[in-house]
């Protein structure tokens, strides 16, 4: 299906919702449902498979899924992983990240959701994404690091997971700083990292990542185009999750050790609009000129009429250059 999903786009704008909607995920109506039963229509059946972005038809007094999902294999994930990680799964969350952060550690975890109602993004912009088609998932890990050292590390978690997707033969993928996955040019998956101080010199880290597979929200929803990593690669979710996981293990451990060093010598490798012209927004300003490169403290580097000038991440959006028109 390579037409954009119609979700609601008040998703996570009801989290009083989130009580119904987990208890609807475990009901015997909706393990019906996902096996491709019509089960009996009513208006609460209805706002339910709606709320999680379920493309659904209705037969006379009856409601089917038109695609019902496979929900994840977490006993191979889990087989797969071994003691490395343990992963904890729910069908329906507020956010995986939120769940990630709470609660104390023992080596590395990951919180995998089918749903989750409050997908969360930088500076409080949304997630979003329907039952069980994509995946979301959160990687939470205590890392020998001040809070204040881990200024690069969302770059470096980016930049580990576009060499996973290439490594698996994903054609298309780049980055668009500081750490948005693109495929064909339109985001594919969005990284949200939150931290916590555990001690002066040691710090609890979120890993939030969502990654489209099987759909994509419209534009009209998000604000801006999207893409899945379905319409480049067969993968399957379970193989896709897998890989991620590792690639932020292996890619939050290399920071850790080296930094951003590896990854500025090799960043016009994956940067989607090297030596393009570029517009950065920064709230309602506008900063225009060359995109060319990162420095070691993972800043972005434009080339403007005033000189080089470089840009730390805050509430800083990337885009193509429009021109002069807009
Ligand atoms: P940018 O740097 O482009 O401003 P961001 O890095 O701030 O983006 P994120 O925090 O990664 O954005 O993700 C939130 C944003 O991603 C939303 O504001 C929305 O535009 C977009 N988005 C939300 N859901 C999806 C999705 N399933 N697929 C692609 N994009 C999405």
């Amino acid at each position: 299906m390579d037409e954009p999903i119609n979700i609601a786009k008040q998703q996570g704008e009801s989290l009083d919702q989130l009580g119904d909607l987990a208890a609807f995920a475990e009901s015997p109506v909706f393990s019906a449902l996902l096996k491709g039963s019509a089960c009996q229509r009513s208006s609460e059946l209805e706002r339910c498979v709606e709320a999680l972005g379920l493309r659904h038809h209705i037969e006379g007094d009856l409601l089917r899924l038109t695609t019902p999902p496979t929900e994840l294999d977490i006993t191979w994930l889990r087989g797969q992983l071994g003691a490395g990680a343990k992963i904890h799964y729910d069908r329906v969350v507020d956010s995986t990240n939120r769940i990630a952060m709470e609660g104390s550690l023992t080596g590395t975890s990951c919180f995998i959701a089918e749903f989750q109602l409050g997908g969360r993004g930088r500076s409080g912009r949304k997630w979003i994404s329907p039952y069980g088609d994509n995946l979301s998932l959160s990687v939470a890990m205590v890392v020998d690091c001040s809070v204040a050292s881990l200024g690069g590390l969302s770059l470096a978690i980016g930049f580990g997971m576009v060499e996973a997707f290439r490594a698996q033969k994903v054609e298309g993928i780049y980055l668009k700083w500081p750490n948005d996955v693109l495929l064909s040019g339109k985001k594919t998956a969005g990284i949200l990292i939150e931290v916590d101080p555990v001690t002066a010199h040691r710090t609890k880290v979120v890993v939030g990542v969502g990654v489209n597979i099987g759909s994509f929200p419209h534009v009209d929803v998000i604000g801006q185009q999207a893409t899945r990593i379905g319409l480049a690669s067969t993968l399957s979710r379970e193989t896709i999750a897998l890989a991620t996981i590792r690639a932020i293990e292996r890619s939050a451990k290399r920071f850790v050790l080296q930094g951003l060093s590896p990854i500025v010598e090799r960043w016009r490798e994956v940067d989607a609009y090297q030596s393009q012209e570029v517009d950065l927004l920064i709230g309602e300003d506008r900063v225009s000129g060359t995109n060319v490169g990162i420095n070691h403290a993972g800043h972005l580097l434009i080339e403007t009429t005033s000189g080089l000038e470089e840009f730390s991440m805050g509430d800083v959006s990337l885009r193509p250059s429009v021109g002069e028109s807009e």
